[in-house]
């Protein structure tokens, strides 16, 4: 019995085949009873799927990274704490002032490079 109840865009952890490491993976394709089929490798955007046995838990952050800050401008695989969503990790850069952001429990969109007002 599988109680955990999926939707796109979600976070999950497995052993990447093609970075060969284990990295926060997000949900690309759910089942109709919400149960992961295939997900993506949030760095180097390798799709598989995905079986239940390999997820692996998140790695404990060694050290807290800096608080988000709108600010800055950040580049893919900086990290970020958010005061609502957490520890962070930049994935890629969608527009020059948005980027997409995997925290422990899914893929969020944030601004950056925000002028100060
Ligand atoms: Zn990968």
């Amino acid at each position: 019995m599988e109680k955990e109840l999926f939707k796109v865009g979600y976070r999950t952890d497995k052993l990447c085949i093609r970075c060969n490491e284990e990295r926060g993976h997000i949900v690309t394709s759910v089942t109709k009873r919400g149960q992961i089929s295939r997900v993506t490798c949030s760095m180097c955007d390798t799709v598989s799927r995905f079986q239940l046995a390999s997820r692996t838990l998140p790695r404990p952050a060694t050290k807290a990274p800096s608080p988000y800050d709108r600010t800055i401008t950040y580049r893919a695989g900086q990290s970020m704490t958010h005061e609502m969503f957490g520890i962070g990790e930049v994935t890629k850069l969608i527009e020059p002032r948005k980027m997409e952001v995997l925290f422990h429990d899914r893929l969020r969109r944030l601004i950056h490079a925000q002028d100060h007002e």
